[in-house]
């Protein structure tokens, strides 16, 4: 029966379920509100996409034939000139810079070759994309490329003519890595070296979260023996004796570094000209800012930078990272070079290193990834710090086009939400919930042990989660109506559930319960019922199943429109009931036509069909209807 469904483009995929804010492009563009005016990001800046995508893509190719392998300790020379002694960039012309007889592309659904690699050979194709599979980035072109490789400047013009003092507080710059790429590291090292000032770069401390790539060993100590000799104690390293987890990895970065200031990168990253100066002159003026740079993107597979937006740092209420419109007020000040105000990070951050202690570092319970930076987000606003994006501060990030090191990234993210949602949201808590479709109580979910980080909270004497709302985020809108949620079933079938159809489209459909957000619903007390996911987010507006009350079709239109519009987007529905509209009076059914094997939702006549909402809230419509 599955198979033979008709095909749905209800895919789980780039609807709602985002997924991080550094992974693929999404299916549809992304608008960013500036006032009035939308302003499109560049294609990759939100990169959201659903960890089944992840999965799905980690996997997609099997490899044959010889791969080239080189040696690690080729790779690792000396450092004296870090630039360019390896890796060589002519030799990479020589590969694939010449015109030749096309060659066959072996992988055409790769990735990888969409737009780069057409002229290497089939076995070069083979090495590529062995590496590609391995970290999820172009590492055949990065050990290809020199180290020290000049980046566009991509900050405002007004950040060039900023003058900073000479006297600011030292940095210490950590760099987390779990089996990243050599070259990858090298050249974050290199950046960082060549472009912060060395009077205030302290160290620069690498954290090993347990890689098991050999030459992450030996020759990358090597590499640092070898710059210890120019900069001594410049380079240290600290490897974890088993795997952690990046928030644990970005503890103890925080925990080896010495200078006032600290800087915990991805090891994925190349800081461009000045990135450090307005961070620290920043926290120097405010030891309670928790500062994000802002990223630009370099491609993972030609390694081109793409410049985005300045944008401050969101969520939503799984938690997912986004990018949120800046607020009006730092429009008013007409200075492109001024600090943006931000209700969380997205991950990279720097901060005064003893204020970062004091409230708690980061969340040393948190799995894998995820859901860590909201945590700090949040904590900072509420325990009396503040999150600020500084435009002139630019780091380039690379993207990776998957995630090597864990398949499906929701389950991590899951469980590090619910940590956040228990310790710091309080009545508001139900939101994370909602927005995993996951119940109330029994979760299932062992997110481990909170107590500390509530002890943490108590002894701050932190502010409440309704101050962050009000105050901090108030584009993160609460639904606190809503009494049902979940998939949506019909007795007459048990395996189908109503499902917002394809998109872009309005017309809900019943579909195979797979239970991802295209199929989650959202019944309010209000009557209003939600279809496909939560959004949430003021300007990004949630979908409610309407009757047009003309044909036979049900329709979903933007809940706003439909309120604006007074269309019929009252339901009654009690658990087990009809739903039926309380303006055309008519019933959501399915019928089967004309002999067809499949279900259509339909709006007709009630015939007393029944409908069950897969979670409650509370004790709602158990003993009166309509709920309150
Ligand atoms: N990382 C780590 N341990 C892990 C997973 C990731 O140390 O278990 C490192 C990874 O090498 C990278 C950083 O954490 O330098 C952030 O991970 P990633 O870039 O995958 O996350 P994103 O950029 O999507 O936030
Ligand atoms: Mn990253």
């Amino acid at each position: 029966m599955a198979d033979s469904m008709p095909s749905s483009p209800a895919s789980p995929v780039g609807t709602l379920e985002l997924g991080l804010c550094s992974t693929f492009p999404l299916p549809q563009p992304v608008f960013l509100e500036k006032g009035n005016t939308s302003v499109r990001l560049p294609s990759l800046a939100l990169a959201c996409e659903g960890a089944e995508a992840l999965a799905a893509g980690a996997n997609y190719i099997k490899l044959s034939g010889r791969v080239e392998q080189k040696k690690a300790a080729d790779k690792l020379k000396s450092p004296e000139k870090p630039s360019s002694e390896m890796p060589d960039p002519q030799r990479g012309k020589g590969d694939w810079g010449k015109p030749k007889a096309a060659p066959r592309m072996q992988f055409p659904d790769s990735p990888l070759f969409r737009r780069w690699g057409k002229d290497l050979t089939e076995d070069q194709q083979i090495a590529a994309q062995e590496l590609f599979t391995k970290y999820g980035y172009n590492v055949y072109l990065s050990d290809r490329l020199p180290l020290d490789r000049p980046l566009k400047d991509t900050r405002p013009p007004r950040c060039l003519k900023k003058e900073y003092s000479h006297d600011l507080p030292m940095l210490s710059v950590i760099l987390i890595f779990f089996n990243e790429a050599t070259s990858i590291i090298l050249r974050a090292i290199t950046s960082i070296i060549n472009r912060t000032p060395s009077h205030l770069l302290k160290e620069i401390i690498l954290i090993d979260d347990f890689s098991s790539n050999e030459e992450l060993k030996g020759p990358l100590e090597d590499y640092i023996d070898n710059v210890n000799v120019k900069h001594p104690g410049l380079l240290k390293i600290v490897r974890h004796r088993e795997r952690k987890g990046l928030t644990e990895a970005r503890i103890s970065g925080w925990k080896a570094a010495r200078a006032d200031v600290v800087a915990i990168l991805d090891a994925h990253i190349e800081v461009n000209s000045e990135w450090a100066e307005p961070i620290l002159s920043r926290i120097k003026e405010d030891h309670t800012v928790i500062i994000s740079p802002v990223f630009d993107n370099i491609h993972f597979d030609d390694f081109q930078l793409t410049q985005y937006a300045e944008a401050a740092d969101g969520f939503d209420w799984a938690l997912w990272c986004l990018y949120e419109s800046i607020p009006e007020d730092w429009y008013a000040l007409k200075d492109q070079t001024a600090p943006i105000r931000s209700p969380s990070i997205m991950g990279i951050l720097a901060a005064d290193r003893e204020f970062l202690g004091k409230i708690g570092v980061l969340d040393g319970g948190m799995h894998i990834y995820g859901g860590e930076n909201v945590e700090l987000g949040i904590r900072a606003w509420q325990c009396g710090g503040r999150v600020e994006v500084l435009p002139c501060s630019r780091i380039a990030h690379l993207e990776r086009a998957h995630k090597p090191y864990l398949l499906d990234l929701s389950l991590a993210m899951k469980r590090n939400a619910l940590r956040v949602a228990e310790v710091w949201m309080d009545e508001y808590k139900s939101m994370v919930y909602y927005a995993w479709n996951i119940p109330l109580e029994n979760s299932g979910i062992d997110y481990g042990d909170v107590s500390s980080r509530k002890e943490l909270r108590k002894r701050l004497n932190c502010k409440s989660f309704d101050w962050y709302i009000k105050n901090v985020y108030p584009n993160l809108v609460p639904q606190i109506t809503i009494v049902g949620y979940g998939t949506m079933k019909n007795t007459l079938s048990e395996n189908h559930c109503i499902d917002q159809g394809p998109v872009p489209g309005n017309t809900p459909i019943m579909y195979n319960c797979h239970g991802y957000s295209p199929q989650h619903m959202f019944y309010h007390s209000t009557g209003e019922l939600f279809v496909g996911g939560l959004r949430s987010r003021r300007n990004t507006v949630d979908r409610c199943l309407t009757d047009s009350g003309k044909g036979q079709l049900p329709v979903i239109e933007q809940c706003d429109e439909a309120t604006r519009k007074e269309q019929n987007m009252h339901w009654d529905f009690i658990q087990g009931s009809s739903i039926i509209n309380r303006k055309t009076k008519r019933c959501l059914e399915i019928v089967k036509y004309h002999g067809s094997p499949y279900y259509t939702l339909v709006m007709q006549n009630c015939t007393g069909q029944k409908w069950f909402i897969q979670h409650i809230v509370k004790q709602w419509g158990q003993q009166e209807k309509g709920g309150g």
